[in-house]
């Protein structure tokens, strides 16, 4: 019996994040427990809640992204919010320095929000009629739980470049189907400034174990990380997309 809670980050009153209570798999939680181990930086950033205006402009960026297919402009998130833009553009900073937005360089224009990016990463996720990109394979997975919806995700190997489509279903709780039935994940536990820039890149499918580990070989220095397969993968994109969206829990009288 294990009676260590699990380390999470409250994001907002009642909402831990990851949820542990979507992993089932002694892969997906001891994958969790050494991301958390080698990013304490990470855990750093979300330790403490958002402040609620944060935590406003954050969910809007992410229902509007989903929504339009495409970031939010200031305006238009000034628009939801009723918050001024200098306001909301204050906040988006703050946002950034948690890593959970980016922001362009000398313009206030957002090119990344968690899970999406406006960058290529050649993993493409179906929402809303609209086709995004995710920063990672993980990333990829968990946009169906955190939507409360079902996606298709289509990627590529990335050792062969064969293209692997993966479908969800029951919200991202489980698979409909997969291109390849032996594909697989590599978590890459990295971490430096910011996700986008130090795990993400290496978070990638593959589409069988042996090209995972063909990949894992030809590696200069060997990642540190965690192989998943995709019931698996699909676990930890749950637990750590899932609370994203989460309503607060209501206040007790
Ligand atoms: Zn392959």
């Amino acid at each position: 019996m294990n009676l260590t809670p699990e380390r999470a980050a409250e994001i907002r009153p009642g909402v831990l994040r990851p949820d542990w209570s979507a992993v089932t798999t002694s892969a997906a939680r001891e994958t969790l427990r050494g991301r958390m181990a080698a990013r304490s930086g990470l855990l750093d950033k979300w330790s403490h809640a958002l402040e609620a205006s944060e935590d406003i402009v954050w969910r809007t960026v992410l229902h509007l992204y989903a929504a339009k297919g495409r970031p939010p402009t200031i305006n238009g998130i000034a628009a939801t919010t009723g918050m001024g833009a200098s306001r909301v553009a204050a906040l988006l900073r703050e946002l950034q320095l948690r890593d959970l937005v980016g922001l362009e360089a000398g313009s206030d224009a957002i090119w990344l929000a968690y899970p999406f990016t406006e960058r290529a990463t050649g993993h493409r996720v179906e929402l809303n009629g609209h086709s995004l990109n995710a920063l990672c394979a993980i990333d990829a997975l968990g946009v169906a739980a955190m939507y409360g919806t079902d996606v298709m995700v289509t990627s590529q190997c990335r050792s062969c470049g064969e293209t692997i489509r993966v479908m969800t279903a029951d919200a991202g709780r489980t698979l409909q189907s997969v291109s390849h039935p032996r594909a697989g994940v590599w978590y890459d536990f990295a971490y430096a400034d910011s996700a986008a820039s130090s795990c993400c890149p290496a978070i990638a499918f593959f589409c069988s174990d042996a090209h995972l580990q063909r990949w894992l070989d030809s590696q200069a220095i060997r990642p540190m990380g965690a192989r998943l397969n995709l019931d698996e993968a699909l676990e930890v994109g749950h637990a750590i997309f899932g609370p994203v969206l989460r309503e607060p829990a209501p206040a007790v009288a």
